[in-house]
């Protein structure tokens, strides 16, 4: 197999020439987009957006290696295990996030990175796991693995612990033990360098924030097993990236061109004179949402989906079926985290980065917005506003994620809607695409006609940073 091996000197602290690029910072990873990676699908393991328990996380499956799906399901599965064991709740405000990125994938590796979050009270921590696949034996393997014996694991830590000494007072390198959960996150940069990644206040007390240490490949190669120099080789680019723009700069590029996102449907019901529902669907898209499109498709239904930015560049193609079939696409926010507890700089990066992810895909730019868990005070209404988002609740809870039988949400759904209602379902869970035929039928013979959220409005333009639970519902007689 033709793969380049050349990383250069891998020498972070070579002298610049005045005419080299600026080097990147050694341990930045260079992540994969996931649009471009063929049999790329994402699971999700939520709480739903109506729980009092916030708890969301996402990892990808891969088509052709389900070892690896697998060992990511039982990684998260642990830590949704362990932040509320048996029948513990956790306390009030807390928070586990999952998310992902593709460290590296080639013919030969790939490399899954999940972030898990936590938090109790006001106290969020990060942890960083990477899980390698190797395609050449089929083997889902621990970043410890990459290594070829328990020699390199002490040589690496003995190196990590060297670099560590002349960082500020408050790293303590004597914690970097050579164990195999110290060492859980190993990945490479662009050049073919080893980065280990820590996890906050795993080596330092006091501070959070990602610890990273970059180790020169000419240093880390001998210290690799087979499988660990095809995962290298994997991460290593031939080519330089084109110069990246900020997620600002490209969804402001982006956006100038782009219209607002708008059914191809929007203005053929009068919702003043016909009774309209507009069912929406968050947390998606996944494995279940082209089952959905399809039935929503028989039933001549169009919904609104609420989509979670992770997964939307997981699948763009299910983002341009909802746009070319008369639905809507909106935004879920990147990673599904309680926007009340994050900074202005945060909440406004996790619209941004699902917008931008959005208007990619589809060419158009979502409208509406969601708050993941329907958290959101007058502090993310007025970013959602500056970012000309409109903020969509709901009036009818399926309260899809508390059963697995489809007739509970199918009774709960067409018991209570009402002429305007904005009825909340996840288009993540097997049981709620189940009940998707039996609701379009019984709601259908009530008369409703099935609509995107901005039509229950009519002619009213729904307006940036305003909160909306429900359409104005004038119903005929009533
Ligand atoms: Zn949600």
């Amino acid at each position: 197999m033709a793969v380049a091996t050349l990383t250069g000197c891998g020498v972070a602290t070579a002298s610049p020439n005045a005419d080299d690029p600026v080097p990147a910072e050694p341990t930045m990873i260079d992540y994969v987009d996931p649009s471009l990676v063929t049999g790329l699908s994402t699971r999700t393991l939520s709480t739903g957006d109506s729980g009092s328990r916030h708890v969301h996380a996402v990892y990808p499956s891969l088509a052709d290696a389900p070892r690896l799906t697998e060992k990511l399901r039982r990684t998260v599965t642990g830590h949704l295990a362990r932040f509320a064991p048996g029948r513990t709740p956790p306390e009030p405000g807390a928070e586990l996030n999952v998310d992902w990125q593709l460290a590296a994938v080639s013919a030969e590796a790939v490399g899954v990175r999940l972030r898990v979050g936590r938090s109790a009270g006001a106290d969020w921590r990060e942890s960083r796991t990477t899980i390698w696949y190797d395609r050449v034996d089929r083997r889902a393997m621990d970043s410890a693995d990459l290594l070829k014996d328990r020699a390199a694991l002490e040589m690496l830590a003995r190196r990590v612990r060297a670099e560590l000494a002349g960082r500020s007072s408050t790293v303590n390198p004597d914690v970097v033990r050579p164990d195999r959960e110290m060492f859980d996150s190993i990945g490479f940069n662009p050049r073919g360098d080893l980065v280990v990644e820590f996890d906050d206040r795993q080596v330092s007390p006091r501070t959070a924030g990602r610890l990273a240490v970059a180790v020169p490949s000419a240093e880390a190669r001998p210290l690799l097993s087979a499988a660990g120099e095809r995962a290298r080789r994997a991460a290593v680019r031939t080519t330089e990236p084109p110069a990246a723009a900020s997620p600002q700069e490209a969804l402001l590029a982006a956006s100038a061109a782009r219209p607002p996102a708008r059914s191809t449907r929007a203005g053929s019901v009068d919702c003043a004179k016909l009774k309209c529902v507009a069912l929406t669907y968050d947390d998606g898209p996944g494995p279940e949402t082209g089952r959905l499109l399809d039935i929503l498709g028989r039933f001549g239904a169009r919904a609104t989906f609420f989509s979670v930015g992770s997964n939307a560049s997981a699948h763009p193609e299910l983002l341009v079926r909802m746009r070319d079939e008369g639905h809507l696409v909106a935004n879920h926010t990147w990673s599904h985290r309680d926007l009340t507890a994050l900074s202005s700089a945060r909440i406004s990066d996790q619209l941004t980065r699902a917008q931008q992810s959005i208007t990619q895909s589809i060419g158009q730019v979502p409208t509406l917005m969601r708050p993941p868990y329907g958290s959101a005070d007058g502090h993310v209404a007025s970013l959602a506003a500056r970012l000309g988002m409109s903020v969509v609740h709901w009036s009818v809870d399926s309260r899809d994620r508390r059963t697995s039988d489809p007739r509970e949400i199918v009774e709960r759904v067409v018991g209570q809607t009402r002429p305007g209602a904005i009825v909340l379902m996840h288009d993540v869970y097997g049981a709620t695409v189940d009940a998707a035929p039996e609701i379009l039928r019984r709601l259908g013979e009530e008369g409703y006609i099935f609509v995107t959220v901005p039509e229950l409005y009519g002619s009213r333009e729904m307006q940036p940073g305003v909160t909306y639970d429900a359409g104005p519902g004038r119903p005929p007689g009533e």
